[in-house]
């Protein structure tokens, strides 16, 4: 058995706006069915901006939210030092050994209404997501900035498979299996339908690639900034619009319908974040079309014309988060397609432990797409 220490370096964020900083915590004996994993890498989300500024805090409104003091950090690969008794499989059956890469989905409760009977577990009144919880409460590492974290017995887990890079792997817990979630929920793409993405970050860029493997027509990739929109070319985007260069949504909405023959896309995925994005995509989409909506955490309020809905027949969907199946389907999704998508053009800069803030501060300003921490280099 491989020797675990008693405790973990850990990048705690001790109160909102302030630098996280380095602690020492305790790694706990695994209960029954707990696994306690070394970190092999963890990617930044633009949730973590988020969280690291109290926008995910109490006071967001949140149903669930972040708690100080926290170690950030939700997009997650381990690797297993100690398995707790009767931690034998994954959810796809195979065999768990100390020593495997792991993926894991958030511990739902498994008893509630929707875990039970809606089966909605992301849903899940009573998860405790990883990245936001405190790190005063058993089992203290939740967060993936750290050497060390603590997998709980209700997290259901899947295997990296080999051949996956553990940083490209950590970059999909989070982004991609939330668009596999989505896709999943929206019934897929018809074949040959026009697409346009709003949007071209992690999730925009993971849901271009779903995208075009699922035989989509044209997929047109509206966002900043330019290196993000040069990769979105490489992975398969038949055009690219800097909202940088076309500031005009108005202009931005005329060139698209120009491009799908005068009635606007079948198919918009709107992956931006702000509400107004979700206004612009609900307008560029054409009558009967389909919009899924994956990127939306902005409080503001917005205006819409309801009417959209039934008189011009525009369909919404959205979903949250995701379950284990979503993450076993983003791993399979990245060892097969590892050919027609060179995913590491996604991961920019690593960071160690005592870096994270700079990676933080790099992923706000949008200097690059997905910054990497390695806690144990
Ligand atoms: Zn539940
Ligand atoms: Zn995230």
């Amino acid at each position: 058995m491989a020797t675990v220490p008693k405790k973990s370096r850990a990048a705690v964020l001790v109160d909102y706006n302030h630098p996280a900083e380095i602690q020492e915590i305790d790694i706990l004996d695994p209960e029954p069915g707990a696994i306690i994993a070394q970190v092999e890498a963890s990617t930044v989300c633009g949730t973590d901006v988020h969280i690291f500024h109290g926008k995910m805090s109490e006071h967001s409104g949140l149903t669930l939210f972040s708690r100080v003091p926290l170690v950030m950090g939700h997009e997650i690969v381990g690797r297993i030092v100690e398995l707790g008794t009767g931690r034998t499989k994954d959810a796809a059956d195979q065999s768990l050994e100390e020593g495997d890469r792991i993926v894991w989905a958030y511990p739902w409760c498994g008893k509630c209404y929707y875990c039970t009977i809606a089966l909605q577990p992301t849903l899940c009144p009573n998860v405790r997501m990883y990245g936001w919880g405190s790190v005063r409460e058993k089992p203290y590492l939740t967060g993936g900035f750290a050497e060390y974290v603590y997998v709980k017995p209700e997290c259901h887990v899947v295997k990296v498979p080999d051949g996956v890079d553990s940083k490209v792997a950590a970059s999909a817990t989070c982004a991609f299996r939330t668009v596999i979630h989505n896709f999943e929920r929206f019934g897929g793409l018809g074949i040959q339908d026009n697409v346009v993405i709003l949007g071209c970050g992690p999730v925009g860029l993971y849901a271009l690639a779903l995208s075009v493997v699922c035989g989509a027509g044209q997929v047109i990739m509206v966002g900043t900034p330019k290196r993000r929109l040069d990769l979105a070319r490489k992975w398969g985007a038949s055009h690219v619009i800097d909202i940088e260069e076309i500031k005009d949504p108005g202009e931005r909405k005329e060139m698209i319908r120009k491009l799908t023959d005068g009635r606007g896309p079948d198919v918009v995925i709107e992956c931006a974040g702000p509400s107004q994005a979700f206004v612009q995509g609900l307008d560029i989409l054409r009558s009967g079309g389909r919009y899924l909506v994956i990127g939306q955490t902005d409080p503001s309020p917005i205006s819409i014309q309801a009417r959209h809905i039934n008189l011009e027949m525009k369909e919404i969907v959205g979903a949250v988060s995701a379950a284990v199946r979503h993450f076993y389907k983003a791993m399979q999704f990245l060892k097969n397609c590892r050919d027609r998508f060179n995913f590491m053009e996604m991961l920019t800069n690593t960071y160690s432990l005592e870096q994270v803030n700079e990676a933080l501060k790099s992923m706000e300003e949008l200097k690059e797409i997905k910054p990497v921490i390695l806690p144990n280099q």
